[in-house]
This record gives C-alpha cells, structure tokens and sequence, in this order.
C-alpha cells in the first residue's frame, strides 16, 4: 500500500526525464536520422569557417535571402543576410511586431580547433619537406599526429589575387600527415606527460620528399614542392606570408554504431548547432513575430575577439543599423532581445566517469541540452542565465514537446569552459546556452547523437516561430 503510494509520488514529483530513445516514435526517430544525412553533407562541405560561409550564403540564397545593404526598406517576411569578412555570417527575417520588442537570435560559430600553417611555413630537414604549425584552439596535440590531414584556406599573392586551396579531400588528392615515433623508440617520449607527449612545435606536417633533379643545390626538396605548387597556384615562398591555410582531419562524416545512432566527423563542436540554427531560420514556416536572426561567427576556439568573433561590434552594429532602419531606439531594440547562445557541451563518457558530476552531466540521447552557466572556479567567465530566462526556455521547450536536458561543463574546478554567451549578454541581451551534447570533443573525429542534433534543430525552430 505505501509502496504503491510512493511510486505514484515518485512519478508525479521525480523528474521525467529520460533516453529520448523511449519517447520519440519510430517517423520521429525517422525524421531526425534524415535530417541527419543533411547535416553530414554541411560537415563534409564546411571543414573552415570559410568554408562554412561559403555554403551558408549558397544555402540562404536558395532560400529566399539576399545580401542586405541598408539603405534599402525593410519589410515583415524579408529574408535579408550580411557576409562579415567571409568568415561569419548574419542572416534574419523581418519580424511583424514592432522593433522595439526585441529581436530572437541564435548564435553559433563556425571555426574549429585545427593546425594553422605558420606565416614562414616551408622547409627541408633532411631531405623531408615539412611545413610548420601553430595550433587552434583547444586541442590534445598527440591526437593530430597519424592522421589523413587536408589543406584548406586561401593564400592572397603580390597582385592581390585571391588563390583558394583545398587539397586532400578529393578521393585522388594527396593528404598530408604529422608523424609520431615509433614505440619501439618511444622509451623516452612515453615518459612525457600526455600533454607534452607531442609537443607544439613537434607538429609538423608531412608534405614531400623528392628532391628537384636538375643540379645538386641545397634544400632540393624544398625547392620542388615550391616548384610543384608555383606550377599548380602561380604562388613564390613569401605568399605563404599572407595566406591562411589550415590544415584539417581528410576523412569524411561517417554514422557512428551498428544502429547508425550517432555521428563521427570533424569540426562538430560547433558546426552542429551552427547547421540546425541555420536550418532553423531557412525553414521558419511563418512571418515570425519578432525579427528572427541566426549568427554564425568565427574566433570563438580562439576566445571571441578580432573582427570576426563576437567579441567584436558587429553583432551589436547590426542590430543597431536594423532597429533604425525599422525605426525604433536601437538600445530599446537590443536590451529586449533574447538569445540562445547555440554551443555544444561535454556528453558524459561512461569511460571518463570522474570529470562529470552525473547528476549535472549531459548525456548523448537525452536531448538538446540547456546550459544555465559556463565558465569555471566560482563560475568565472560566464553570463549565468536568470532563474526567469531559463525558465522561459524550460516552458517553451516542453509546450512544443522538444526533448532536452540540462547539463554543465565538468564537475567543479576541474576544468570548465566559455562560449559566446557572455559576448551577447555583456550587450544586455537575454541569453542562455543551449546545444549538442558531444563525446571526444576537439578531437579530430567528434561524436554526436542523431537525435540530439535534431532536437536542437526544434529547438532553434521554435524559439524564432514562437
Ligand atoms: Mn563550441
Ligand atoms: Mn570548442
């Protein structure tokens, strides 16, 4: 009798929440598999921030937005987008209700971890011709060394001519790899910590070997593969000085598990949320009511600032050019905008128990997962979303039967994180973090959950359609 009552208790009062696995139907699961295959396409497509605006003007454009200038109107239901440098991207619908209500934004970005090719990048050691790296953003360096490596950026010549490069991912280009000592030797190495097993400057990539024939000058090597590429690209040694070249994982987005449940690609942290945010606006299926807008930016591995991170104005100048331009005080405008600062959190690997505090950890399949703070040691570096904005989004997210969890980053002091949040709501904007659980995040293949990829989909959806 009591045991029957506690049970009814325990349902009416313990928390729901639960393996999405166990809620969704069968055409739901279907749906979000689907969206997937999409999704994998953009992973593929977009490995660079570059790359990533590349494809998401193309996608806008197909879509119905055009690139804004503003001197021209604006009007409820105009699809409108601005291209920042090329490597970050705001795009939004106009809204019916007045400016003055605010507007909805979903922030995501678009630069991943990756080696970038220092300014003075080729040589010859020992008849082996290698470039140099400095790495980007967070990342386990041992994990880069043995692995299929692609060449993506651009590199801008003496006449100013932009050359774009992308060698590796054709199934007929060469890749490019750094290497790492054999075990055999390795006595030494493996005494290292596992930070330091591979060190920065020891991440230097692999790219040629065959001397130049002709005479018998030094740095014969070198000279061929500048040969080679001044062939292929019209480019002489010091062009490398105003290029951007990342080198990036050559493999492809694969499904992940004999049930296909999962994703393995590079560059999810955060393409993930930058593709269903991005999804979420070209699909909006009405004139929302207020001014839906998605950001894509660039520089958030490296800490959000320079012109294209959103530590920088630009955010902040458009919203302010758009509430003029719709005739409303843009400081009005802004201070009554929500956010959702669209970013991935750690998922809980049963491998690695210790670093998550189980109760506050996301877990792959439970969902979008909502983040109330970030940041680390006494929640330093964060914007810490209000009881009443979370629970906005908590109420939102549960009317429109989207599944999610909430989860943090790492129990605490042990780690911890920032994202963009503190940028936006340093503008006084209402914002909260909310996205992708992801398993081995920053490392060359990152993991997501299908289902999960495509609940913050919804989520993004119904936060500008509602
Ligand atoms: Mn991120
Ligand atoms: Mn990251």
């Amino acid at each position: 009798m009591s045991e029957s009552k506690a049970k009814g208790l325990k349902k009416e009062l313990f928390s729901k929440k639960k393996n999405a696995g166990f809620i969704m139907s069968e055409n739901e699961i279907k749906k979000a598999d689907d969206f997937c295959n999409e999704y994998k396409k953009f992973l593929d497509i977009a490995k660079t921030e570059r790359e990533a605006v590349c494809e998401t003007v193309r996608l806008l454009e197909e879509n119905g937005f055009t690139e804004y200038d503003f001197k021209k109107d604006l009007n409820p239901g105009d699809r409108i987008y601005i291209n920042n440098r090329n490597k970050a991207v705001i795009a939004a619908i106009i809204g019916r209700d007045s400016a003055e209500h605010g507007f909805r934004i979903n922030a995501a970005h678009i630069d991943s971890p990756r080696l970038d090719l220092k300014q003075n990048p080729i040589y010859e050691d020992n008849q082996i011709g290698f470039f140099k790296t400095h790495y980007y953003g967070g990342i386990k360096k041992y994990q880069w060394t043995t692995i299929p490596l692609a060449l993506h950026g651009v590199i801008i010549n003496s006449k100013n001519e932009k050359i774009e490069v992308k060698i590796g991912e054709d199934e007929n280009d060469p890749v490019f790899c750094v290497c790492d000592l054999l075990p055999h030797l390795a006595a030494q190495q493996m005494k290292r910590t596992l930070s330091e097993g591979v060190k920065g400057e020891e991440l230097n990539i692999l790219i040629g070997s065959r001397p130049f024939k002709d005479d018998e000058e030094s740095e014969m090597v070198k000279l061929n593969i500048i040969d080679i590429l001044n062939k292929k690209y019209g480019i002489v040694e010091d062009d490398f000085i105003s290029a951007e070249l990342e080198a990036v994982p050559a493999f492809k987005a694969k499904d992940i598990g004999f049930d296909r449940s999962m994703i393995g690609s590079y560059g999810q942290d955060d393409r993930v949320c930058a593709y269903t945010a991005l999804k979420a606006l070209i699909d909006c299926e009405v004139v929302p009511k207020k001014t839906a807008i998605t950001v894509l930016t660039d520089k958030e591995e490296t800490g959000s600032d320079g012109n294209t991170g959103l530590n920088s104005s630009y955010l902040k100048y458009f919203i302010y050019d758009l509430a003029e331009k719709l005739g409303v005080n843009a400081r009005q405008a802004i201070s009554a905008s929500e956010c959702l600062s669209a970013d991935v959190n750690a998922a809980f690997d049963p491998t690695f128990p210790d670093v998550l505090e189980i109760r506050n950890a996301s877990k792959i399949n439970y969902g979008v997962c909502v983040t109330k703070f970030t940041g680390s040691r006494g929640k330093s570096g964060t914007s810490d979303a209000s009881a009443e904005f979370v629970a906005r989004i908590r109420n939102l997210l549960d009317s429109k039967n989207v599944i999610w969890q909430t989860g943090e980053l790492g129990k605490v002091d042990l780690g911890g994180g920032g994202t963009v949040a503190q940028y936006i709501a340093n503008l006084n904007i209402d914002v909260i973090d909310v996205g992708v659980p992801v398993l081995s995040m920053h490392a060359p293949f990152e993991v997501t959950s299908k289902i999960d990829t495509y609940m913050a989909y919804k989520t993004f959806k119904v936060f500008i359609e509602n």
